[in-house]
């Protein structure tokens, strides 16, 4: 655990709170705005100096090459409410390494780790009162760099501006995804942007997951772009199954996102004694796996609903279902599954929240206190 030292920059403070109208029982998913944003403007070579003022349109050239062609990365984040009140930005570090690595394969240059960590823990901090207090609420925070500069050619932008605003989010425990094995679309190439978080991974991805919607899914699960034959992700998530009681996920590569998630899981698994391998899952091990009914758990894994269960694939239009776990995470009526033991990815999912919620120690260091 990790006090984090708040960075001190001018702040315009609203004069019009929006947390009056808020519903903490009923919060939709990026519902609601928190009250301020930080903001910092790149010009001439360098960064200048970050502000907080309160959350407001932009405004943009109609020409701003992030409008056209896609320079823009983001992260994906979520603070918690401590028992003592405290609050707690989880895996900052992480994020940060991860926003530098999608810069660099987007050409953009990135602010300082002091700036974002530090200016991310100040805005928390004015805005701490839109962390919820109701169990298994977040602020789900949303760092991100766009291109500005007033261009209609097609080039590296000169001009950014990176913008952090958060979201207040109520327990998400969904329901198990019925998922389909995409076979022809592909989320990310070798050689692509899969490894990098930019707006450009995602629109391409709506299209193939609405074919799939209509064909009565809800996601797709998917495969790599040389042979549509090994796991990938799943939808917006790392995916992760349990063969032969061995948590498996596909390795990262350049068409893989390095999920803060996963590599949370995968921690909490080593410390727990489940075993867990990093390697490449084929469709046709997992059809195996079905017929010999050694696959017993699948899971998506990412920050914004930190697991969801799978409950049936659509491999070739074939539909295998797993065992049914409800009331994911939900204690005390967690139900276990087969042989009596509780799945593993409710207990991960126990262990990684509590850690967050400051209710057991953080023996890994990925809390930052504000
Ligand atoms: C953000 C994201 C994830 C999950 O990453 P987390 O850091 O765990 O939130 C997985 N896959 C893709 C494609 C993503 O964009």
């Amino acid at each position: 655990m990790e006090t984090t030292t708040l960075l001190n920059i001018p702040i315009e403070r609203t004069r019009h709170s929006g947390l009056g109208g808020v519903d903490w029982n009923h919060l939709a998913f990026g519902q609601h705005n928190a009250d301020h944003m930080l903001l910092s403007d790149y010009a001439n070579g360098a960064w200048g100096n970050p502000q907080i003022v309160p959350f407001a349109n932009f405004s943009l050239s109609p020409a701003a090459l992030c409008l056209h062609y896609g320079q823009t990365i983001f992260e994906g984040m979520k603070a918690f409410r401590l028992p003592d009140g405290k609050i707690n930005i989880f895996r900052p570090e992480k994020h940060y390494d991860r926003l530098t690595i999608s810069a660099e394969r987007l050409c953009m240059p990135v602010v300082s780790r002091e700036v974002f960590i530090g200016g991310l823990s100040r805005l928390v901090d004015l805005d701490r009162q839109w962390v919820p207090a109701t169990p298994g609420g977040a602020l789900y925070l949303r760092p991100f760099i766009i291109a500005t500069e007033a261009r209609l050619g097609v080039k590296i932008s000169d001009n950014y501006r990176f913008a952090v605003v958060s979201s207040p989010a109520g327990p998400l425990y969904p329901q198990p995804l019925r998922v389909k094995i995409e076979r022809s679309f592909v989320r990310a190439a070798r050689g692509g942007t899969g490894f990098a978080k930019c707006g450009g991974n995602y629109a391409a991805a709506f299209y193939p997951a609405k074919l799939a919607k209509e064909q009565g899914y809800d996601q797709v699960l998917w495969t790599d772009g040389k042979e549509n034959n090994f796991i990938e992700e799943s939808g917006t998530m790392n995916a992760f199954f349990v063969i032969d009681h061995v948590l498996v996920t596909p390795p990262l590569s350049d068409s893989i996102l390095d999920g803060v998630t996963r590599d949370s899981l995968l921690a909490l698994a080593a410390r727990a004694g489940i075993p867990a391998e990093e390697r490449p899952v084929s469709v046709d091990e997992l059809q195996a796996a079905f017929r010999k009914g050694t696959i017993t758990e699948a899971f998506g894994a990412g920050t914004a609903a930190v697991i969801s269960p799978i409950r049936t694939i659509g491999i070739d239009g074939v539909d295998y279902d797993l065992p049914a776990y409800n009331d994911l995470g939900q204690e005390p009526a967690i139900r276990s599954g087969r042989n009596g033991q509780v799945p593993v990815h409710i207990r991960l999912r126990t262990t990684l929240d509590r850690i967050r919620y400051g209710l057991e120690p953080d023996p890994f260091g990925w809390n930052h206190i504000v």
